[in-house]
């Protein structure tokens, strides 16, 4: 003790508590005041315009917005032009604000009544409707009105080195969790051709019918789903203020024009936006980030895409800083469906370093079901995402496949075995290696193949040459290769089922039918889209379920255990060391503590949670009796599986009066046999945490008790870990096995505990 000295160094201001709390990972993320004046407001900026359509009689827009016609931008004169059903406009614009909020949700309007009334609809006009709704309203919003009936997912899959045989082993990974899509990039943009060939290749091992996708700049993006190296595209960016599209260099003609070429060659399409990235470039017009999404969304409608990727994507942290922000994000997917719009909703950029917000940020969208519920899951470890790291990633694999079974839900994904992820790996691996041979790419040795099989993530591939991606990429533009001449090298090598593959994503380009409004393939080809697969939710018991096939793949994950499990892990501990002697009988030495063990010892049970033998706890428990100069004789207790009635058992049969009760699980008490059945002179309950040393101390503590000394109790041990989450399962099981063993007719039995051998 110190005494008080009259000065202190305490800053008055601040305690511990707060500087813990400082310490705490949510406290790295940046959070700002509310400023419309910048952009940094989510709904509702005191300069956001009021809703108004005017059209005169020969169908010109006059007015838009509160924006008269000579005042038009450039994105209101392409929405004015292009984006709206003028012809359901007056009654759609008629329609109270809150009215339309309601309806989209109300299960019981159709997701067609909405849809048709939104074509008519301004930009100002949908924002308002939108900002309406509550948290939860925007959940029952999306389950009805995303386009898809199935909901999907789309991964990332990129390496810091562009490792091509690690990009085709990760992108047939991602294909075996169930990634319907896979977005590449590059670090080196020389190397995209390369990257697109491999992650092609490696998901058509991985699954029929995966899309892909190289996101680069915009004209060489182009070029290789010119070339069919990809199969659809996505980085084609829209803006809600003209400043910032100039500042680009491009116009929303341009971006229309763009949009027909990917259309023209059969390539799926679509756009990006996200609230927060005008703001982020210091052109908002101090406009709300919602509405100035509105008028994106509006734009991606008139342009003819077939669908939006939004909800922040690389601004999702400037819109998450300010109140209401990450609501918005999921309002601005919901405006994407509510335009009839194929919606790839976010979850994309790592928005926050706190576990709980990004899952907060999450959650919903995975409940509601969406199109594909993040545009980017980061499939590679976050070092290799080198679109920066996602939301979600490699490290989370194992978090969203449990998150989908806890509610039930389908998030897109499933789980992969691990000898099936090693063999897609070899064959992806081998696949691109064949390819590259064949076709005067590169060559890789086996180090490098061995190691890419093997690999987490590229830095367990030292053997990878930088320079193979940037040769290979080369000679693939330069020599004009194709997709079709992929198609041949695999066919050629040996790889037929991938060759067949390839080329039937290459047919299905020149069908179409994947171009319809949010297509996927299943992995039977069958196309999934508005079309053929429209969501037809009307409240509980309509819409989307999975069939029992995917229910089970939801449900099943790795680290489930089943009670055959559990006999086996035990049986594998079993030990000849414990023997039946025969009937217990009562002691009279004064000297003599009983440790009476619970029904399944030495029947089914042999180890405790802590991973302790039980002969081995009983070697403890005897050594300490043995410690203090007393006799330990160990009985099982037949007819109870109650730890207090199993040592008050032992008690009344030990000379000292004092028993040990020890349950197969490792839960341990000392009891006295004057005691009622529920006390006792000691505990240990939380039975993962107790180590051999613990149970040497209960055995001395014991014999001290039998000498009549009073020792300091021993304790559990501290711990601040979800020791009941990680052990309830099995504690069940164990406890079941108790209950089977325990003979209500079978008297207490000796056990003999033979030394070592
Ligand atoms: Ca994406």
């Amino acid at each position: 003790m110190s005494a008080p000295t009259g000065k202190t160094r305490r800053d008055p201001d601040r305690v511990g508590r707060f500087r813990f709390m400082d310490a705490q990972p949510v406290n790295l993320d940046g959070f700002a005041v509310e400023d419309p004046s910048l952009g940094l407001v989510a709904f509702d900026s005191p300069a956001d315009p009021l809703p108004s359509l005017v059209v005169d009689e020969e169908g010109r827009v006059l007015e838009m917005d509160s924006r008269l016609r000579e005042d038009f931008d450039i994105i209101d004169d392409f929405i004015a032009h292009h984006g709206l059903d003028l012809a359901m406009a007056p009654e759609a614009m008629a329609v109270p604000d809150l009215q339309l909020a309601r309806m989209m949700a109300d299960p019981g309007v159709p997701r067609s009544a909405i849809i048709r009334l939104v074509d008519g609809m301004t930009p100002a006009k949908l924002a308002r409707c939108l900002a309406h709704l509550r948290p939860v309203e925007l959940a029952m919003a999306m389950t009805k009105l995303r386009a898809r009936r199935t909901p999907s997912n789309q991964a990332h899959v990129t390496n810091r080195s562009d490792d091509p045989l690690l990009l085709a082993a990760d992108a047939a990974t991602a294909a075996a969790f169930g990634f319907r899509e896979i977005e590449t990039t590059v670090p080196v943009l020389g190397d995209a051709a390369s990257n697109a060939m491999a992650v092609s290749i490696g998901a058509a091992v991985g699954s029929p019918g995966v899309l892909v996708q190289c996101s680069v700049e915009e004209a060489t993006e182009l070029a290789l789903g010119m070339r069919g190296l990809v199969s659809y595209a996505e980085t084609v960016s829209l803006y809600g203020t003209e400043q910032v599209f100039v500042d680009g260099d491009d116009t929303p003609w341009s971006k229309a024009f763009l949009a027909s070429a990917y259309a023209s060659r059969g390539v799926k399409m679509r756009v990006t936006s996200g609230g927060g990235a005008e703001a982020l470039m210091g052109a908002a017009e101090g406009r709300s980030m919602f509405y100035l999404e509105a008028r994106c969304v509006a734009l991606a409608r008139a342009i003819g895409a077939q669908g939006v990727q939004n909800g922040g994507i690389d601004s999702a942290s400037v819109a998450a800083s300010v109140p209401r922000g990450v609501r918005s994000l999921m309002a601005e997917n919901v405006m994407v469906m509510a335009r009839n719009l194929e919606a790839c909703t976010g979850n994309d950029a790592l928005m926050s370093e706190s576990h709980v917000r990004r899952t907060s940020r999450t959650l919903p969208i995975l409940l509601a079901g969406s199109d594909y519920i993040c545009s980017g899951f980061g499939s590679i470890q976050r070092y290799d995402n080198m679109f920066g790291p996602s939301q979600w990633n490699a490290e989370d694999i194992d978090d969203y496949l449990v998150m989908q079974r806890d509610w039930g839900v389908d998030g897109g994904l499933r789980s992969a075995a691990e000898p099936t992820v090693a063999a897609l790996r070899e064959r992806a691996v081998q696949a691109v290696r064949a390819v590259y041979r064949h076709l005067g790419l590169g060559d890789f040795t086996d180090a490098w193949a061995e190691q890419a099989i093997d690999a987490a993530g590229s830095k367990d591939v030292p053997a990878a040459d930088l320079m193979t991606p940037l040769v290979a990429s080369r000679i693939i533009r330069e020599t004009g290769l194709t997709m079709v001449d992929v198609v041949a090298a695999l066919y050629e090598t040996g790889f037929e089922a991938e060759a067949e593959r390839v080329l039937r994503m290459l047919k299905a380009r020149v069908a179409g039918d994947y171009l319809q409004t949010a297509a996927i393939f299943d992995d039977s080809w069958r196309v999934l889209s508005l079309v053929t697969d429209p969501n037809d939710y009307a409240g509980p018991g309509t819409g989307y379920e999975p069939d029992p096939a995917r229910q089970g793949e939801i449900d099943t994950i790795r680290q489930q255990r089943s009670m055959q499990d559990l006999r086996a892990e035990q049986a594998h501990h079993r030990s000849e060391r414990l023997r039946v002697r025969g009937p217990a009988r009562v002691g009279s030495d004064p000297r003599e503590v009983v440790i009476g063990v619970s029904p399944a010892v030495g029947r089914e049970l042999w180890s405790t949670l802590s991973g302790l033998a039980v002969v081995e706890v009983l070697d403890e428990l005897l050594a300490g009796l043995e410690e203090e100069g007393c006799l330990g004789r160990v009985v099982r207790v037949n007819d109870t599986i109650d730890l207090g009635l199993i040592g008050l058992r032992a008690a009344r049969l030990s000379g000292s009066g004092i028993g040990i009760g020890l349950q197969a699980k490792g839960t341990a008490l000392i009891h006295r046999r004057d005691l009622p059945p529920l006390a006792n002179l000691e505990l240990y309950s939380v039975a993962p945490s107790v180590d051999a040393g613990l149970y040497r101390l209960l055995g001395v503590n014991a014999g001290r008790h039998a000498k009549g000394a009073t020792p300091q109790p021993a304790r559990n041990p501290y711990s601040d870990e979800a020791i009941e989450a990680r052990y309830h399962t099995k504690v069940v099981a164990l406890v079941g096995i108790e209950r089977q063993c325990c003979l209500p007719q079978l008297d207490p039995e000796e056990l003999e505990v033979a030394p070592w051998q």
